[in-house]
């Protein structure tokens, strides 16, 4: 770091504090022509853009900025605001912290979305392999001619990529709902309906009309799911899955499979974040070094840059995030998310914010095989090092998804412990927790 440049940029960053703009151009301007190191020329460019006098100037200050450094937050931030992507009247009062949403117990018939068909009145569902609604009566499809809704989901659409500046800077990217059950009138046959809470999806128990909740994320502060993988595995097909599933667990104890007693699997629509993050793992270590015939000890060290696709997080605690991992969800091909999709399938509400979720989704990042994989590559570069330590990461969002995986739920009973087990209801992958037997249980308290 340059401790010329240093002291130009407090006085620089002082004068444009106190919007005195031209005494802080002088002053940035000069960092600009030292030698100034990539950080300190960031911030005199963030700098200057603060008391640029026009939108085109202040946009060149930004965009230099971050050519500098592409992750400095608050050029991303004030670039965000400049492009319209981003309004103020947005943005958290950071005095305080963002409260989470405290929904009304009751619904109104306008926050709900009811699936009868137009023609029979019989209830719709969600047509999962075709996408769009199908009559469970009448066979008979909105998207066909004539239809309330015209045009069905297209399978060759997907649900892309959100901007992440946006939403961290955002109340919305802070803020979650208070599960709470929420019950309305049933508009097709008058009975009082519960919606359980944490839930925006339900089914009529009395006439088995499903119903949405839809009430604009966008204007609650919320955000609304991006996309939707669809379910393709009926009820029996998961159990028959799981059972197979426990056939198969190796390091078990005996006859598991015969004894443990299972409980139908239950169908959500489980909301989880995507995360693309980009970042650098700084690292040191040893080598060895022949001096004059003798071997010495040299400190080695540097920088790997890492990128992750998708790092998923679970936006409710209903499914542990390993479980999770184990499901292999194919989050590239979700279908653009609609509130039909979910006709006649509990949908869970995501109780844990994009901001949190995004923490550990850098530490998930972290431990993922991947980036020992990418560490060990850029290792391999640098020769044989030693005792190679992690210093630092400098992890950064690029980008997020809030998916609705389709997940069935099950669990069975062994030894009056319960365990467990979900399949990913799009490929049929199973992933579950067991007992161990006691060899395997022996070896695990031996290794700590
Ligand atoms: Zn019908
Ligand atoms: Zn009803």
């Amino acid at each position: 770091m340059s401790d010329n440049a240093r002291e130009l940029l407090i006085l620089g960053v002082e004068a444009a504090k106190a919007n005195s703009v031209d005494e802080a151009r002088h002053y940035l301007e000069w960092v600009l022509n030292t030698d100034a190191d990539i950080e300190q020329e960031a911030d005199a460019w963030y700098w200057l853009s603060r008391i640029a006098p026009d939108h085109v100037e202040k946009r060149s200050c930004l965009e230099s900025a971050l050519a500098a450094n592409p992750r400095y937050p608050e050029a991303r931030r004030d670039l965000a605001i400049l492009d319209g992507r981003l309004a103020p009247d947005q943005m958290p009062d950071l005095r305080y912290p963002v409260q989470p949403l405290v929904p009304s117990s009751h619904l109104e018939a306008s926050d709900l979305l009811m699936y009868k068909c137009p023609r029979c009145g019989a209830t719709m569902s969600a047509n999962s392999i075709r996408g769009g609604l199908k009559c469970n009566f009448c066979g008979y499809t909105p998207g066909e001619p004539g239809g309330p809704h015209a045009g069905a989901q297209s399978v060759l659409q997907q649900a892309g990529e959100q901007d992440w500046t946006s939403t961290i800077f955002a109340r919305k990217g802070h803020r979650w709902e208070v599960p709470v059950s929420r019950t309305f009138t049933c508009d097709s046959c008058g009975a009082t309906v519960m919606v359980p809470a944490g839930q925006s999806s339900t089914q009529c128990p009395f006439c088995a009309t499903p119903h949405i909740v839809h009430t604009g994320e966008e204007q609650r502060d919320l955000i609304e799911p991006t996309g939707v993988l669809p379910f393709a595995l009926s009820a029996s097909d998961a159990f028959a899955r799981i059972v197979r599933w426990l056939q198969d667990a190796q390091f078990v104890p005996e006859g598991l499979s015969k004894l443990a007693t299972q409980s139908v699997p239950r169908p959500v629509y489980l909301p989880v974040w995507t995360y693309d993050i980009e970042g650098d793992v700084r690292w040191s270590g040893y080598t060895y070094q022949t001096e004059f015939g003798r071997s010495k000890k040299v400190r080695v060290g540097g920088s790997a840059p890492l990128l992750f696709d998708d790092v998923l997080v679970p936006g409710t605690k209903s499914v542990e995030a390993v479980l999770l991992d184990q499901l292999k969800f194919e989050t590239n091909n979700l279908l653009p998310f609609s509130p039909d999709m979910l006709a006649s399938w509990p949908t869970e509400i995501y109780s844990i914010s994009a901001a949190d979720a995004s923490v550990l989704a850098r530490e998930r990042a972290l431990r993922q095989p991947s980036t020992t994989a990418q560490l060990e590559t850029s290792l391999l570069t640098t020769g044989t090092a030693h005792e190679t330590v992690i210093e630092t990461t400098d992890f950064s969002i690029i980008s997020y998804k809030l998916a609705l995986l389709p997940v069935w739920i099950g669990a069975y009973t062994f030894e009056g412990e319960t365990y467990q087990v979900v399949v990913n209801g799009s490929s049929g992958e199973v992933a579950g927790n067991v007992p161990r037997n006691k060899f395997q249980q022996l070896l695990n308290d031996f290794l700590g």
